[in-house]
């Protein structure tokens, strides 16, 4: 952002701090220094360390006038601002108070002439002030030159710094300073500053807008102030929010809001018409993802920050609403979204198409939308689990000599009732057929059991199509087992040899009794249940690539009901 420089002087110049009370959000220091002051206790260099624009040598201006101030015999810490000294400081007129740019006096020259003048008494204050800026810049030679007079300075003599890079500075001078490290303002000091100065001003300023000119100062009163000089510029009756996040070339919070909407709902033509509406209004492609940037890792915080207040620049309202959309996202979502954006930045830079870049950014998070994590599927498939189990079995009871088999051991096809079926009592075309086929397999065998022509499989059909709508977890769990009659009152059932979840849940007591339960009482009488592990293919030796991973995982009955239900796309698969 561009600051016009006759705006920039006129309020920062304004309201520049003449006092330790005015300075915004450093009290740690400001308390510190006056202290010393009252105490006697002050020493001969200072550093002060802090990024720009929060007040560095504002402070040590303020720290020269408390030293020289003629309102009282020796330093105060509350300087007058009327005194003869007070107003030279002020104006930069004193000939004590030397303000130094270290940026472009860096050679050892500049710092010879100050050592040289060091020894000379003060003309009319009672300190000879050295004010250094950005003294990070000074040269090596430079640098000793000023230790020197470090080592031992004159009585009269105070040395204060400043920097923004104080790992720059060598550790000779360090240790011979005081050091203080000024903090980025925080925001909502800057929104209750700006209030203040819009009073004092004379303007009407939307709290709102306020808001976002804290927020473009990013931490530093002086930036903040620019900003509102531009805003001033405006000569709007009321200054508004919509107005100032115009004049930045920053997209109003009620876009990304709207955006959000269109990405939860999956809405790829109201996302791209977001877009056009953005470059329409002529805002900057980059100015907008970093915007939403920002939106997306604002809903980051709020999901995993307990008091989120203290890390965003929100208002309590916007952190309500931040709050609700943030519900419609997973961790894992906002993550990718953010990467997509993230990778979407240098591409921007590098191409005439930046719409179309933004555009593909947004498809993909749309499709983001669909994307569920296997390991956040399971979770909530087991959840559901959790809850389906808490059900009671009303009738029959499971073969309870049942072993679930590890399916890395094919040799036999695990078996399971106390009538320890055979597996050859399977139909071979049934162990056979591909086991992704998620449908129940109903063997035709003869009518069995007092209803005469029904048989178990053909029961188990019935009954399972009942479970699609009233269980979708069980259903799920279960469809793609295949199932026999195994006698008048078993009913066999062959798990796929790749569905390890079928297996591992129907390994559960709790599963399988509520299974024998469920098809007893459609039946009307106890039914048991044999339970046979299909073999694994012979071919499945050979190590497993992540892509068969996924494909495995796809075929994986369970998984492709979980896909069916929660909607979605295998994005990984974790051994
Ligand atoms: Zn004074």
């Amino acid at each position: 952002m561009s600051i016009p420089h006759e705006s920039y002087t006129v309020l920062a110049r304004k309201w520049r701090p003449q006092t330790f009370a005015q300075v915004i959000g450093q009290e740690h220091v400001t308390t510190t220094l006056q202290n010393a002051i009252t105490q006697g206790r002050l020493g001969q260099g200072y550093l002060f360390i802090g990024t720009r624009g929060v007040g560095k040598t504002t402070i040590a201006r303020i720290l020269a006038k408390a030293l020289n101030c003629l309102s009282a015999a020796e330093p105060t810490p509350t300087p007058c601002g009327t005194c003869a000294n007070c107003i030279a400081i002020r104006d930069g007129a004193c000939l004590d108070v030397m303000e130094i740019d270290g940026a472009s006096n860096r050679g050892i020259e500049e710092i010879r002439r100050l050592r040289d003048s060091v020894a000379i008494a003060p003309v009319s204050a009672r300190y000879k002030v050295y004010i250094i800026d950005e003294v990070h810049m000074l040269t090596k030679e430079a640098f000793n030159a000023l230790l020197k007079t470090l080592e031992e300075p004159p009585p009269h003599v105070k040395f204060f710094f400043a920097t923004t890079e104080p790992h720059k500075i060598p550790a000779t001078i360090l240790s011979r300073v005081q050091k203080h490290e000024l903090r980025r303002v925080a925001w909502d000091a800057l929104v209750a500053y700006l209030e203040k100065v819009a009073a004092a001003e004379g303007v009407t300023v939307e709290r709102g807008a306020l808001g976002v000119i804290a927020r473009a100062g990013d931490g530093s009163v002086r930036d903040t102030l620019s900003v509102f000089d531009q805003v001033l510029a405006l000569a709007a009756e009321t200054i508004t929010e919509a107005e100032v996040t115009a004049l930045l070339g920053w997209t109003e919070r009620e876009t990304y809001f709207a955006l959000h909407h269109a990405l939860v709902a999956e809405d790829v033509a109201g996302a791209l018409a977001i877009v056009q509406h953005v470059i329409e209004r002529g805002r900057d492609p980059e100015q907008f993802i970093l915007g939403l940037l920002d939106f997306l890792r604002s809903m980051l915080v709020v999901q995993h920050v307990t008091n989120p207040e203290t890390v965003l620049e929100e208002t309590a309202e916007s952190l309500r609403a931040l709050q609700d959309a943030a519900q419609r996202y997973t961790h894992e979502q906002l993550l990718y979204s953010m990467d997509v954006l993230l990778e979407t930045l240098p591409r921007l830079a590098a191409t005439e198409a930046k719409q179309t870049a933004l555009e593909l950014a947004l498809l993909k998070i749309v499709r983001a939308r669909r994307r569920v994590s296997l390991d956040s599927m399971l979770e909530r498939l087991q959840a559901l689990d959790g809850a389906a189990t808490a059900v009671q079995p009303v009738l029959g009871e499971a073969p309870a000599a049942y072993q679930p088999a590890r399916p890395a051991q094919p040799a036999a096809p695990a078996v399971v009732s106390p009538a320890a079926a055979a597996p050859a009592a399977i139909p071979p075309a049934a162990a056979a057929a591909p086991a992704a086929v998620p449908a129940v397999k109903v063997a035709p065998t003869a009518p069995a059991g007092p209803h005469g022509d029904a048989t178990l499989a053909a029961a188990w059909k019935a009954w399972l199509a009942g479970v699609a709508t009233a269980d979708a977890k069980l259903h799920a769990l279960i469809a793609a087992v295949m199932v026999a009659d195994g006698g008048p009152d078993t009913l066999r059932m062959l798990v796929p040899h790749d569905a390890e979840m079928t297996w591992q849940s129907l390994a559960q007591k709790k599963t399988r009794e509520r299974l024998g339960a469920e098809i007893s009482r459609h039946v009307g009488r106890p039914v048991a249940l044999e339970i046979v592990r299909e073999q694994p293919p012979s071919t499945a030796t050979a190590p497993l690539t992540r892509d068969d991973l996924v494909q495995r995982a796809k075929q994986e009955p369970l998984v492709q009901k979980a896909l069916e239900i929660f909607g979605g796309e295998i994005i990984d698969v974790q051994e």
